[in-house]
């Protein structure tokens, strides 16, 4: 499946709720959702009043849906990850949560250096940052405990990363994250908990759907 290049706001009213994908944008009344609460397309806003019984598949399908767009992952990745959580021990669905957590777009945008995912994302792969010393920029990268992000000597100097001190040090980032304001950097302590999630997530029907 391609990438997604439409309007973003238009995945929020669509999943009808906050996604949260825009970063400040999100909590200012100019978010769409705030605006326009109902689904996009001709017939969105007649079909908040419409009252029809969700299928199973249908619960199923938005879940997965919901996760990829929150997490910015196309669907053969989402897919792979999957097949990855299922080898792994313990539960699907967290391990599923786990593996999206521990992308390195996320962990930077967890550890507050970044408004959203997606600006995570585009920091990651202009090379901003590095991982145990050495400069990485895929975004999807999987961090395992132990390993450390930093923000790289080169880009310290540039206008962003000079205000991104006073900008993160209001973000707190969660507890399986220790972050080090000081020299912008941070480390993965433990894969995190299944509370220390947020986004509203619904694992179990992502694996029911997968599970098909
Ligand atoms: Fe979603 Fe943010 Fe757009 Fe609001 S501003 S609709 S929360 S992406």
């Amino acid at each position: 499946m391609a990438k997604y290049r439409g309007p973003v706001c238009k995945l929020c009213r669509r999943e009808g709720e906050k996604l949260f994908l825009k970063g400040e944008r999100c909590f200012t009344p100019k978010c769409a959702f705030e605006r326009r609460g109902y689904p996009p397309g001709l017939h969105g806003k007649g079909a908040q009043f419409r009252r029809r019984r969700e299928s199973d598949f249908n619960r199923q399908l938005r879940a997965k849906q919901k996760a990829r767009r929150i997490y910015g992952v196309r669907e053969r990745q989402f897919r792979r990850y999957y097949d990855v959580s299922l080898k792994r021990r313990g539960l699907t669905g967290l391990n599923l949560i786990q593996i999206l957590e521990t992308r390195l777009d996320n962990v930077v945008y967890r550890l507050g250096y970044a408004d959203s995912r997606a600006q995570a994302r585009l920091l990651v792969t202009h090379g901003h940052f590095s991982v145990n010393g050495r400069r990485s920029d895929v975004p999807s990268m999987l961090l395992s405990p132990g390993d450390q992000v930093s923000v790289r000597e080169g880009s310290i100097k540039r206008p962003y990363f000079k205000e991104l001190r006073s900008v993160a040090e209001v973000k707190n980032p969660p507890d399986w994250l220790s972050r080090d304001l000081s020299n912008l950097s941070g480390s993965v302590i433990r894969l995190p908990e299944r509370s220390e999630i947020d986004g509203n997530l619904n694992e179990q029907l992502i694996v029911e759907f997968y599970s098909r």
